[in-house]
């Protein structure tokens, strides 16, 4: 008599399991992760702040820069403030085209990396988030070979999560763990408006 479909399913799973098994065995080492969340599509921060919170489960400190943005707080800041693990820094104004001054920005830019470098010299901050950072590279508000330096010679066991659109080449060579989300399709397209819960 032939075999069931469940007999050869679980022959299938038990043959997936040795192999996902020994997979995980060879994966032995464990040291601070640089992650890097690019793309032109949705979900970038949320996957950040969504680390945040499973850092902030583990007991873990967490700071999170948020560059450019500022004027509009999210739903993940207002909930995760009452955490007295984390600190959530605003350290932009708004977008370029709405604070539409270089030179403010450069300065705000430049005030928020040294606090947040700050942080990144801080072993006690298990997870550091440095949201928007990638667009002080691209308008050349930040020196990119300085945010490496300080990448390299942070504490050994802390995470960092940088997001932005178009990282560029070098930071997605230093990083551990890069994910590009693609624009299949956004609502705000079809006219939908930023709803709270799902864009802020
Ligand atoms: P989120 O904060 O929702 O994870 P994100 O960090 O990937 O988004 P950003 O470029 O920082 O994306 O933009 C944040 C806001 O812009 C959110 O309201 C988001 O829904 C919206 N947005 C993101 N990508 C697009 C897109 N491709 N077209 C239109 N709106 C977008
Ligand atoms: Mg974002």
């Amino acid at each position: 008599m032939s075999d069931t479909l469940e007999e050869r399913h679980a022959r299938r799973m038990a043959r997936k399991k040795t192999v996902v098994d020994a997979a995980i065995a060879k994966a032995t080492d464990s040291h601070g992760l640089l992650l890097v969340l690019t793309g032109n599509g949705k979900g970038k921060s949320s996957s950040a702040f969504g680390m945040a919170v499973r850092a902030l489960g583990h007991g873990m400190r967490v700071a999170v820069f948020q560059f450019i943005k500022g004027k509009m707080g999210t739903g993940e800041q207002s909930y995760l403030a009452r955490d007295p693990n984390l600190l959530w820094d605003v350290c932009g104004e708004g977008f370029t085209w709405e604070t539409q001054n270089r030179l403010r920005d450069i300065e705000k830019a430049e005030a928020g990396w040294a606090r947040a470098s700050q942080a990144l010299r801080d072993p006690a901050y298990g997870l550091v988030v440095l949201d928007e950072m990638t667009y002080l590279f691209k308008y050349g508000y930040l020196d990119l070979d300085l945010v490496l330096a300080a990448m390299a010679a942070r504490p050994p066991m802390q995470h960092v999560v940088i997001t932005g659109r178009a990282a560029p080449q070098a930071l997605i060579d230093a990083a551990d763990t890069v994910s590009e989300i693609a624009d299949v399709k956004h609502a705000f397209r079809a006219g939908i408006k930023a709803q709270p819960g799902i864009d802020l």
